[in-house]
């Protein structure tokens, strides 16, 4: 794909404005000049025409327009010419990237991936290591081994220490359901979410999806599950086409595959001390991209005792928290002010406990509570790996 073949898509844009009144990007970009058109879906579409065109010249404020979009896809749900804006700007984000403009941030980000295969540039012989921790004994019995199912950690549960928890909570799950799995260990790449997102190379995307796919499959691997919406989402959408064929395994968000378990009796949840109102929280990613919207809520009524409450935004029109997009690594200011809007989202519902399912999402609302914390209120977060696993006993 390039900007050119988009070109179709982008003049389908009537310049309605519809799609501004849900773009959270518009408002976040306070420092920047809140309002202001280039930071919506509408003035983004007209930056990657001017681009195409030569009428405009790439520069700080055009990337500042083109990398503070959030991937919510609300613009895409809003949009009554179905202008796939996000689309658009990815590939404008590629088209920027290939002429070497995007912050330098970002570029050395697309370098850790092709060099190191993660986006912090760490060591892949670290992959585990650095989460694995108590349950290292049980990980290292299962990685590289031959299995019916596959747990992908993703490069954020892997090398994030403080989401370290979400991986090591899996690994506990799928124990206690005496479930046949494995893991891919340092063999694991990066999925290729970020460069995706943030305009790297297709072909580098290419290469770690094939890679990826071929050491499951050598595996045997029937199902792979997934904590991370970014690495499922690229699994499932991204790399068929770009492999040119179908997956050789059924991708499942952890959910998905909760759920399962659930419905056929293997799990059985427990009540839980301590944790009553909670609210759930969609991920962008899981949401409005996949619609997955029903497996999370029902993992959580599963559970004996909790009342799960809604945000007034809920489901489709659930807020981003700041994470998504790789806007956090392009102008964390813009992330983190999104962040603080979702705490005005958390206050109102009066839970005590917000439940994530991504763990970029996680760090989101940690921030977010954060703000409120600062207000004298308590909100505990938890991922719905670490729920279920309390859920469980294995926590
Ligand atoms: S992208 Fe769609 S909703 Fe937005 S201005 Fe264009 S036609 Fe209207
Ligand atoms: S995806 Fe979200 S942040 Fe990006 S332009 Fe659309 S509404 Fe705005």
């Amino acid at each position: 794909m390039t900007l050119q073949n988009m070109r179709p898509a982008m003049e389908k844009c009537v310049r309605c404005g519809q799609c501004r009144a849900k773009c959270p990007s518009l408002e976040a970009n306070e420092g920047n000049v809140p309002g202001w058109e280039i930071y919506g879906p509408r003035g983004r579409i007209q930056l990657a025409i001017g681009l195409l065109d030569g009428k405009v010249k790439s520069s700080t404020v055009v990337q500042d327009g083109l990398f503070t979009c959030f991937f919510c896809n609300q613009c895409v749900r809003t949009c009554p010419s179905l202008v796939n804006v996000t689309d658009v700007i990815l590939e404008t984000r590629r088209h920027l990237v290939e002429r070497g403009c995007a912050a330098p941030q970002v570029l050395k980000a697309h370098e850790n991936i092709s060099v190191t295969k993660n986006i912090f540039g760490l060591d892949q012989a670290d992959r585990v290591d650095l989460w694995s921790g108590d349950v290292s004994d049980l990980v290292e019995s299962h990685v590289g081994k031959p299995a019916r199912t596959l747990f992908f950690v993703g490069c954020q549960g892997s090398f994030k220490g403080d989401l370290a928890s979400i991986p090591v909570r899996m690994v506990q799950v799928l124990d206690k359901l005496g479930e046949d799995f494995t893991l891919l260990g340092e063999d694991e790449l990066c999925c290729g979410n970020p460069m995706e997102l943030t305009g790297g190379a297709e072909e580098a995307i290419k290469a770690l999806a094939a890679d990826n796919v071929k050491k499951i499959e050598a595996l045997g691997v029937m199902q792979v599950v997934f904590s991370c919406p970014g690495c499922y989402r690229t699994f499932k959408t991204v790399y068929p086409p770009l492999l040119g064929k179908p997956l050789p395994f059924t991708p499942l968000m952890f959910s998905e595959y909760m759920l399962g378990k659930i419905k056929d009796g293997t799990a059985k949840l427990a009540a839980i001390e301590g944790i009553k109102k909670v609210v759930y929280h969609d991920p962008c990613e899981l949401g409005r991209h996949l619609g997955i919207y029903d497996q999370p809520r029902q993992v959580i009524k599963s559970i004996p005792g909790i009342e799960l409450v809604e945000f007034k935004a809920s489901r489709e029109n659930c807020n981003c928290c700041g994470m998504g997009g790789g806007v956090a690594l392009h102008d964390i200011k813009v992330s983190d002010y999104q962040a603080r809007t979702k705490a005005k989202d958390i206050e109102e519902t009066a839970a005590t406990t917000v439940i994530t399912h991504c763990p970029a999402c996680f760090q989101g609302i940690l921030k977010s509570c954060e703000s409120l914390r600062a207000k004298g209120k308590q909100v505990k977060v938890l991922d719905l790996v670490e729920l279920v696993a309390i859920a469980l006993g294995v926590a």
